[in-house]
């Protein structure tokens, strides 16, 4: 498996319906569109927090973990309101995550900013396989280089569709003096939401899921992969108007660990077994 085809994939493909010159139109505008995403299955009655049909909510198995590394993700606007968007998933856990709207010309001002803050060792979630940037290509080593400065790790992740994430990477003057870590793993996607082009494209949650792995931060890696699986099945479930009852394990596990974390002077979340 290629790096290439592991680091991201939204696989949204099939799901996404605007030409890159329509998504250009949105990028120029200031602020995000303010209509709803009209996707497959917008005529549910949605949850107002988690977004998912109130069927299956996913709202009894949030839990929140906490990670050395932070995710930042620069999220395409055509992106932000698909409910099928697994970027959320992951700022649902880790509440250090910041989710940034992507602009062709300039940066976010508050991105502008905290990639100039010393406290942080960004690094662009792209993959390695074109020679014109080889010599900004590392390894997850170098996030445990900066860990073991007592610096921050940041994955930036661009959330959209291959084909967004590209142009977003190509595009953006901004990101080009940044590392550049492509994501190597051999996981496949359990997402099933979006048809993948192939099962080695991963979302934007198992992307981040790994990333935490690799980078030493187990527990919220497992925390969030949880949470993405309990999503990803509660989500398919209802676009067949099906509700899961009883709890699969994996809610289980989340439901117990939530209730764990609500009693006064608990530490924090972690793996019941
Ligand atoms: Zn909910």
């Amino acid at each position: 498996m290629s790096a290439f085809d592991s680091s991201f994939g939204k696989s949204s493909v099939g799901e996404s319906s605007v030409n890159d010159s329509a998504a250009d139109a949105v990028v120029e505008h200031p602020r995000p569109p303010r209509r709803e995403f009209k996707a497959r299955g917008s005529f549910v009655t949605r949850c107002d927090h988690c977004q998912l049909p109130v069927l299956n909510c996913l709202c009894p198995y949030q839990v929140k973990a906490e990670s050395h590394a932070q995710v930042w993700l620069l999220t395409h606007p055509l992106e932000h309101f698909k409910p099928t968007n697994t970027g959320r998933l992951i700022r649902d856990v880790i509440t250090t995550t910041q989710v940034f709207t992507w602009y062709r010309v300039a940066p976010d001002a508050q991105l502008a900013a905290l990639l100039k803050d010393p406290r942080y060792v960004p690094f662009v979630i792209f993959p390695d396989d074109q020679p014109d940037y080889a010599d900004r290509v590392v390894g997850i080593d170098a996030v445990h280089a900066a860990k073991a400065q007592a610096r921050i790790p940041v994955f930036i992740i661009l959330d959209g569709t291959w084909r967004q994430a590209r142009r977003m990477f190509r595009k953006s003057a901004y990101l080009d003096g940044l590392p550049v870590l492509p994501l190597k793993s051999e996981r496949e996607t359990r997402y099933r939401l979006r048809k993948p082009a192939s099962k080695a494209h991963l979302c934007t949650a198992e992307v981040a899921i790994e990333l935490l792995r690799q980078g030493g931060d187990t527990v919220a890696a497992d925390v969030l992969d949880d949470y993405f699986e309990v999503f990803n099945d509660s989500y398919a479930a209802s676009r067949l108007h099906h509700k899961i009852d009883p709890p699969t394990a994996t809610m289980q596990r989340l439901a117990k660990q939530r209730a764990g974390d609500s009693e006064p002077g608990h530490p924090g979340a972690h793996r019941g077994a």
